[in-house]
């Protein structure tokens, strides 16, 4: 780089509000309330680094001192002795304060204590604190005394990228700006006029990856692109920014991932160390990796069947996600993110970032391939007999009080307890006559000797009582369960007019 050499981000640094990059509401919104005449005495701009808040606070500035017009303008004329002054940083009555570098109260103070006077060359006086979110307590104290009662020409243009670090009481004075992060297609844009301009070859490829890398930031991307310039004397194409970023190829990267939900262990550590060998830097091969895995759970089918937006693979990229899609499940993408996300300060702390990174790899494909705790549970329902197992009966255990005031109760028992034999018959051929306390009256049709010993022993076991079974030796003309049933079922009303239609029919059974 020879010493001229002029960086690109303060080369091309917006000078008028027309041509502030991916800012389009806050323009509209900002020349709006210039032209009319609707100033207000404190702004606040917000958003992360090299998104253009310091450009705007200058392109502000120009705006209310511009000498081409007799008041502010949302068109500054650049020209002036006024905008150039501003736009080099040099107009005594435009202050530029970096908090980060003064935090003491005092020399805050000393510099508020001025506003008191007029402006000298311009129309207002102009006062930009950039990173305001670092002043010190008793410096936003200073700040906030000012801005309560604000000389009529003073304005203040506060900048942050931390607002949630700016104190409400100042907040809640000053008109405040949010700045975007600038979309990749419009930094696309500027960075090819950058390239005619700068009469440099910038292949499409290419600029697609450094507008991506710049995440937002015009700064940034222009940055990329300086080094990139400087590093291949100005034929910058997709390998030289590889090589720069030190990144592997997407198509490795989405070829790499396929491999790892494969399962094929050793062939993935033999891809790992083939891409160590051709340079890319493992931790951002590992940031690569998580970008894939958001991008594939973001077109995930369990998550909608639409397209996504902005996505930064190529058709043919995409087509291989939604196949691996096809046979992973969310669950897995997620567990590989959370193993991920918990290798990031490891391979930063790393004293091999090449084992760790293997170790890593071994631990995702040992986590892909192994089935979710869903998927357990449905494995076993499947593998075992719909069969409900026997409630397990323990001598010692004490029984639950249970209530048997009739002779469904009692049915009800058996049943919960799949009495299945003694419920049968108990159902067919018991006439419940009555129960009182621990007696039971009743009548057996079937006249089984053996039937009141197994019921003593059900219910003892049941209800942890000692109970008297009286059987009656004539019919009480009492109903049993099965009858009851049979009843019910009758009345139904549905069930009624199902027999109106069958005339001759009859209720033979009943299946649930
Ligand atoms: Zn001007």
């Amino acid at each position: 780089m020879d010493a001229n050499y002029t960086v690109l981000a303060r080369k091309y640094r917006s000078q008028d509000f027309q041509s502030l990059i991916g800012q389009d509401v806050l323009v509209k919104t900002l020349t709006t309330a210039i032209n009319t005449g609707r100033i207000a005495h404190a702004y606040i701009f917000t958003g992360i680094r090299g998104t253009g808040k310091t450009s705007t606070a200058r392109i502000l500035a120009k705006a209310l001192n511009c000498q081409s017009a007799d008041r502010a303008t949302a068109t500054p004329c650049g020209v002036c002795e006024n905008c150039r002054a501003i736009a080099a940083g040099q107009h005594i009555d435009v202050m530029e304060i970096d908090a980060a570098s003064h935090t003491g109260v005092d020399n805050m103070r000393e510099i508020l204590d001025a506003a008191q006077y007029r402006p000298t060359n311009g129309r207002y006086k102009v006062y930009i604190i950039d990173e305001v979110h670092m002043l010190s307590t008793s410096a936003f104290n200073a700040l906030l005394k000012t801005l309560e009662e604000p000389p009529a020409h003073v304005i203040f243009i506060l900048a942050t990228t931390e607002i949630r670090k700016v104190p409400v009481t100042i907040l809640s004075r000053c008109q405040r700006f949010d700045l975007v992060r600038v979309p990749v297609d419009t930094l696309k844009k500027h960075f090819a006029w950058i390239a005619t301009q700068e009469k440099i070859e910038l292949t499409d490829g290419a600029n697609e990856m450094l507008a991506r890398a710049a995440d937002g930031s015009v700064r940034d991307g222009l940055s990329l692109l300086d080094q990139a310039i400087a590093q291949t004397g100005g034929h910058v194409d997709e390998e030289a920014v590889l090589n720069m970023l030190k990144r592997a190829d997407r198509n490795v990267v989405v070829d790499f991932m396929k491999t790892i939900l494969s399962g094929d262990v050793a062939t993935a550590l033999d891809k790992v160390d083939e891409i160590y060998t051709n340079g890319a830097d493992l931790s951002i091969l590992l940031t690569d990796m998580m970008e894939w895995t958001h991008w594939a759970t973001r077109m995930h089918p369990a998550l909608r069947a639409g397209e996504v937006q902005n996505l930064p693979y190529t058709a043919d990229q995409r087509e291989q996600m939604r196949e691996i899609n096809s046979r992973t499940s969310l669950n897995t993408l997620s567990r590989l993110w959370q193993v991920m996300v918990a290798a990031v300060p490891e391979m930063q702390s790393a004293g091999n970032q090449k084992q760790c990174f293997d170790m890593l790899i071994v631990r995702m494909m040992h986590i892909a391939q192994m089935p979710s705790v869903d998927e357990i549970i449905r494995q076993n329902k499947s593998a075992q007999p719909d069969v409900a197992k026997p409630a397990p009966v323990t001598e010692s255990a004490q029984p639950k009080a249970v209530e048997i005031k009739s002779g469904k109760d009692l049915a009800d028992l058996m049943q919960a307890n799949k009495e299945i034999l003694l419920y049968s018959y108990y159902s067919s051929n018991i006439e419940i006559s009555e129960i009182s306390g621990t007696e039971i009256k009743y009548f057996d049709r079937g006249n089984d000797e053996t039937f009141p010993h197994k019921l003593a022993d059900f219910l003892i076991k049941k209800t942890g009582k000692n109970w008297t079974l009286s059987r009656q030796s004539e019919s009480v003309h009492a109903t049993t369960i099965t009858e009851q049933k049979h009843q019910e079922l009758v009345s139904d009303p549905l069930v009624a007019s199902a027999m109106d239609l069958f005339a001759d029919g009859e209720i033979i059974g009943v299946s649930k």
